[in-house]
């Protein structure tokens, strides 16, 4: 293995030595499979190519000061994929083999898991696809899991800091009724050309309005939206949007601090009453929103002047980050421990 300069590493794919592999053959799941291999082989007519069978997941695994590897919240993300499947009719994946098959991933991968000092962790990425060849619009009968890993670096560099988002009403990410609340590649090629847009114009993110009333806020392309404002925690409830694990555990964090929490349709009005915004998701547990940009509507909602996170999103962001990395005592059973 080359060495790797940890302090280097971004948010990309970096070639390690083996990814877990199991197969859905004559109605049961095979045990997991070790390959070496970056490639896989497929019918030219899979399901997963043609027609979306295709469902991934996110998770991290992070080196502690006291040198354990803690996972975070995996049977969360075990039980997302089940529900992914459920949504567009793959075979679901039993919790426990998808637990074996990331902490194996894990273990045959151990030179790559970045240590405590760098702030890097590393990045598991679980994918479920639809193997078997079908012409007809149908589900397939053969599957495919393959769980990977890659070392990515802290997602803050510079220090944590804000970033500018922008509201576009010519496109929508998902539909009211339709995959939004699964964890698939369809609702990410939908959101590509916007994100490419604002991307070309200096912005971090798109964020999204509800696509059938243009009235409420969903959420953010690839992570969950939040507000903060007299002491409370402020989400959108929608059924467009996907259960994000980090939304879900910020929520009980900010309760356990005295804090009220809300999940509810948040009108887009609203964002003029709050003090912080910010993103979650698991690359950066919190990005926190400098402004959001209403271009169609020429306005503005600024919630940092001087680009600085503001104090609660700091505060959730540093207790998160210390459950992960075992600073602080995880009282809610959100980690497992890796025995080598
Ligand atoms: C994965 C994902 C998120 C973030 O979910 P986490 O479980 O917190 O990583 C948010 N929005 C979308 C659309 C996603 O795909």
């Amino acid at each position: 293995m080359k060495e790797i300069n940890w302090s280097d590493l971004s948010f990309g794919y970096m070639k390690t030595d083996y990814n877990v592999r199991c197969y859905y053959r004559n109605g049961q799941w095979t045990d997991p499979e070790i390959s070496d291999s970056e490639y896989i082989s497929i019918h030219i007519a899979a399901t997963c190519l043609h027609y979306g069978q295709e469902a991934f997941e996110g998770l991290k695994a992070f080196k502690g000061k006291d040198g354990k590897i803690r996972i975070f919240r995996m049977r969360e993300n075990a039980l997302r994929l089940q529900s992914s499947c459920r949504g567009i009719m793959m075979q679901e994946l039993p919790t426990a083999l998808f637990e074996q098959a990331v902490v194996e991933a894990i273990k045959r991968n151990r030179s790559y898991i970045p240590p405590y000092e760098s702030g890097a962790s590393l990045y598991i990425r679980p994918l479920l696809l639809g193997t078997s060849a079908q012409v007809g619009v149908k589900q397939a009968d053969e599957y495919m899991f393959l769980v990977f890993v890659t070392p990515v670096g802290p997602y803050f560099k510079e220090g944590f800091k804000t970033t500018p988002v922008v509201i576009f009403r010519q496109f929508d990410r998902a539909a009211p009724l339709g995959t939004g609340t699964y964890k698939i590649g369809g609702n990410y090629a939908a959101s590509l050309v916007a994100g490419d847009k604002a991307h070309a114009m200096g912005y971090s993110s798109v964020l999204y309005l509800d696509a059938k009333e243009k009235k409420y806020i969903d959420e953010c392309g690839p992570a969950n939206f939040f507000g903060i404002k007299n002491n409370t925690y402020i989400t959108p409830e929608s059924t467009s949007i996907l259960p994000s694990i980090t939304n879900k555990s910020l929520m009980q964090l900010a309760e356990a601090m005295g804090m009220k929490v809300e999940r509810r349709r948040v009108p887009l009005e609203e964002l003029a009453t709050f003090e912080e915004a910010g993103m979650c998701g698991t690359a950066a547990v919190i990005s926190p929103i400098q402004r959001i940009d209403d271009v169609e509507e020429d306005k503005s909602y600024i919630f940092s002047a001087d680009g600085k996170p503001g104090a609660v999103s700091v505060k959730l962001y540093n207790e998160l980050r210390a459950i992960q990395y075992g600073e602080k005592e995880d009282l809610y059973g959100w980690t497992t421990i890796v025995d080598f």
